[in-house]
């Protein structure tokens, strides 16, 4: 079966006795009626979990849908702000909703190039989104760089900061979002909750902003089914924990596996997968094909030359993925 790495999502599917109560829940479920129109039920529960107020919470979809209505929020005529490399749905928005698209290069070292964005921030206006924990580098941005651009974001922005892989950086942003009326964390239960096919995010931001976010989210979008998963889920969120932590753990082991072999680069990491570098990121991608593990190719992107990116997976599915890349290592080294 094929081992699959290669879209940060958790190995683990929901536990057992976690299904079925989802099914029995389900089974309780009117599908004649609508759902409940913004989710408040669930929001009241994450309100609670969060020490958030639940009028400062807006629900969707996944965060995607999230991102969609935040470029639409930013208004007709203004502009996407983001850097480069970074998560594809920010730019692929931009152009779908016809926003001029401003990207600055990440620094060599994956740091913020500050200068060069707070140039932006001071003559344009639109959204600005950047992903922290970063994606796809794997790395995380200070809260003192990130403060000093929700300062300079202040009068003409959206600052959204994307927290998809906040619980495995053990990072929490928000306090940013008390702080400046023009600031939104996003949040999602893809990757450390493992519910990627459900299909359920949420944005933090304060609550006038929130009310006119929640305009853009299509009423009723987020169905009963999804609702009563978060639900449920949040009852008994405590399975994520220990799953973070083997992540963590198999993530050092991971990092120093490919550390140690010779002509592979890999990059720090505060999310739950590596960025690495080959001196050929083809070969290495189909090699690992070849032996039926998939992970993702980064190397068509700016600045990520020869880089590939690998998800952390179960322990064991780690193991065959550090078993096939020491073979390649060892074959396409001494091919050179
Ligand atoms: C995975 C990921 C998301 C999650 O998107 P969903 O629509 O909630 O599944 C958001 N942002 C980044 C940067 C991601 O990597």
């Amino acid at each position: 079966q094929t081992i699959k790495l290669d879209q940060n999502e958790s190995p683990y599917d929901l536990p057992d006795r976690l299904k079925e109560e989802v099914v029995a829940r389900l089974r309780s479920l009117n599908f004649n009626r609508y759902p409940e129109i913004n989710g408040h039920t669930l929001r009241k529960k994450l309100a609670a979990q969060l020490g958030w107020p639940a009028d400062g919470i807006v629900l969707s979809g996944g965060s995607n849908i999230l991102i969609q209505a935040l470029v639409m929020a930013a208004g007709i005529g203004r502009s996407v702000l983001s850097v480069k490399p970074t998560f594809s749905v920010y730019p692929l928005q931009a152009g779908l909703q016809g926003a001029k698209l401003l990207e600055c290069a990440l620094n060599e070292d994956f740091s913020l190039p500050l200068d060069e964005l707070k140039t932006h921030l001071a003559n344009e206006q639109g959204v600005f989104f950047l992903a922290n924990p970063a994606a796809p580098t794997g790395n995380l941005f200070t809260l003192e760089d990130v403060e000093e651009l929700a300062r300079a974001s202040a009068d003409n922005w959206l600052f959204v900061i994307d927290e998809a892989y906040c619980q495995f950086s053990g990072t929490d942003f928000s306090q940013l979002v008390k702080r400046y009326p023009h600031v939104v964390c996003l949040r999602t239960f893809s990757k450390a909750f493992g519910l990627g096919g459900v299909r359920l995010g949420y944005a933090l931001m304060q609550a006038g902003l929130a009310e006119q976010i929640q305009k853009v989210v299509m009423p009723f979008s987020i169905s009963a089914l999804q609702l009563a998963v978060g639900e449920i889920v949040l009852e008994h969120g405590d399975y994520a924990e220990a799953r973070v932590q083997e992540a963590l753990a198999e993530r050092s082991k991971l990092f120093a596996h490919l550390q140690s072999l010779p002509d592979l680069t890999p990059f720090e990491s505060a999310t739950n997968f590596i960025l690495f570098r080959v001196p050929d990121a083809e070969a290495f991608y189909n090699g690992l094909l070849e032996r039926d593990i998939v992970i993702r190719r980064q190397d068509h992107l700016p600045g990520l030359e020869g880089c590939l990116r690998v998800s952390v997976g179960k322990p064991e599915e780690n193991e065959a993925f550090m078993r096939a890349s020491k073979e390649l290592s060892q074959t396409l080294v001494s091919h050179v």
